[in-house]
């Protein structure tokens, strides 16, 4: 066991071991092993114990990561379980598919010549442990409240806000147009990054807690908001983005192109067991393919990943910007070159090719120029470039913007930026409708899980805040 912090000068960085790659190739399963517990405690070891923790501050959720650390490597787990989870509502999802590298991890002053602590694992690893010990419990409130609140989508950022206000006591009811649990975690996120396993428990053991699921109901179809306001003391929105972005090339509508959510989504659901007619039929199934995808976002690295898993005869990326200047995290990247993808960088695609099925894109090569006001470096063609990339599925990753929220709700009143997120009030995450609060990709835009969670609790704060303020007012106008 390991008795000492700072040990960072004697142990080098392990990240937990990856699985086989001709084993990974083939199945849908985790790529990362589990860290035996003495490996999880040496690794824990390694941390300076900072002053001032700079992993914690880039954190979103501001995870007390030196002391569940430390505890850790004492061997003390279901302490380091109680201060892990009293920040985030699913550290064990946390620890597998943030990037790690941009948040927690990259700015661990360790990184700078001796390698990061490896928190996101360690974090896993602790709520691994404590599903199997069985510490983690349903959320039970002390006592019930007759307050009830109306969310509606159940991804992290709804799942966020019901486990909080129901802790509470509140009574909470959970709308969302698909048939699981979970967002994109359950559609989106391929297998091989997060099992669903670990999403499916949540669902239960929520129910469990007394929290209602209502699915299969699409509000502004099945029921309005107007409804839900009657119904509930307090609504959340938390939508989340799905429209796809287009890409203005001809040959576009040709059958054989599809967009990266279809294509994830029949995977996710295939591996669920359901029945796909789409993926049965060949049209969202990437076996025996060679298959080209647009983009270098993780959406992009997670349908090529997917390609290889399925059987694809060849998996390129096009991505119009270089390897240092991808949004896509770099773990990703490796991971998919490790498993056989083709990056073809600096390349924008120009034209899909083929007259009733794609047959190829077309793509021009790009230079990187000076960079904008933003300082991201500006691409341009390089003239007289083309080529052709052959190809029988070509799968587009650019990225999501969201869908018209006041026309969706038939509430012209739900005021919107310009890029079409909700707009909130930036402390109550109240939106112009009195007592419907949003948080979560639809008030962001496309962003990442612990950011969902972190917009989740901090809006149940505030929502808290909101119901109890407003029972208090009509005792008072009752009294009077
Ligand atoms: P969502 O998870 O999108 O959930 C919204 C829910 O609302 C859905 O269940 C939807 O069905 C429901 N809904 C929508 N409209 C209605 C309606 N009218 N009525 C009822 N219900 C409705 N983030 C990471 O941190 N790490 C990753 O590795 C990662 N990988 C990703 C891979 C892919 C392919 C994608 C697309 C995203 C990925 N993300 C990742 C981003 C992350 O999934 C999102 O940022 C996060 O899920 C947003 O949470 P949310 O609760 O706001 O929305
Ligand atoms: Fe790091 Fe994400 Fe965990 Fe925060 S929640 S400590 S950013 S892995
Ligand atoms: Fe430990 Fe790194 Fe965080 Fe410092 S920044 S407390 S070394 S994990």
């Amino acid at each position: 066991m390991a008795e000492r912090m700072l040990q960072f000068v004697r142990l080098s960085q392990a990240q937990p071991e990856k699985r086989d790659l001709a084993a990974r190739r083939s199945d849908f399963g985790e790529i990362y092993r589990e860290f035996a517990e003495a490996a999880a405690a040496e690794q824990s070891s390694r941390c300076s114990q900072c002053g001032v923790p700079f992993c914690q501050i880039h954190c979103p959720l501001h995870n007390n990561i030196p002391d569940w650390l430390k505890l850790t490597a004492e061997g003390r787990l279901e302490e380091a379980y109680e201060v892990s989870s009293a920040t985030n509502t699913f550290p064990e999802i946390c620890g597998r598919i943030c990037p790690q590298d941009r948040l927690c991890e990259g700015n661990c002053v360790i990184e700078k010549g001796f390698e990061s602590v490896t928190i996101g694992a360690v974090e896993k690893y602790i709520t691994d442990t404590a599903w199997e010990r069985g510490w983690v419990q349903a959320p039970k409130p002390r006592r019930e409240l007759s307050w009830s609140v109306g969310i509606i989508g159940a991804g992290p950022a709804g799942l966020a806000v019901a486990e909080r206000l129901r802790t509470r006591g509140y009574q909470v009811h959970v709308y969302d147009r698909y048939d699981r649990v979970g967002g994109l975690m359950i559609y989106g996120i391929p297998n091989f990054k997060l099992e669903k396993e670990v999403v499916l428990r949540r669902w239960k053991q929520f129910e469990e807690g007394g929290i209602h699921f209502h699915l299969n109901c699409a509000i502004g179809t099945d029921i309005s908001i107007a409804e839900l306001r009657e119904r509930h003391d307090a609504v959340f929105i938390g939508t989340g983005v799905y429209k796809a972005r287009d890409i203005a090339c001809p040959g576009i509508g040709l059958p054989g192109i599809v967009p990266a959510l279809d294509y994830l989504t029949a995977s996710n659901r295939d591996n669920l067991g359901d029945a796909v007619p789409a993926f049965a039929s060949g049209a969202l199934d990437a076996g025996g393919k060679a298959v080209v995808v647009v983009g270098g976002g993780d959406t992009a690295m997670d349908c090529v990943r997917t390609a290889v898993r399925q059987g694809a005869t060849s998996v390129t990326c096009l991505y119009r910007r270089d390897r240092a200047n991808m949004p896509g995290s770099m773990r990703e990247v490796k991971n998919a070159e490790e498993e056989g993808v083709t990056f073809t960088w600096l390349a924008a695609p120009e034209a899909f090719l083929g007259d009733t099925q794609v047959t190829g894109v077309r793509a021009v090569r790009m230079h990187l120029g000076l960079p904008d006001a933003t300082g991201r470096q500006q691409v341009a063609p390089i003239p007289g470039s083309h080529f052709v990339q052959p190809c029988d599925l070509a799968i587009t990753a650019l990225g999501f913007d969201p869908e018209d929220m006041p026309a969706m709700f038939n509430e012209p009143g739900l005021a919107v930026t310009r890029w079409g997120t909700l707009k909130v009030h930036h402390r109550t995450m109240m939106t112009e409708l009195p007592g419907v609060f949003a948080g979560g990709d639809i008030v962001r835009g496309a962003s990442l899980v612990v950011w969902a969670i972190r917009d989740g609790r901090d809006a149940a704060d505030q929502i808290d805040r909101y119901v109890r303020q407003k029972a208090s007012e009509t005792l008072a106008t009752a009294a009077e």
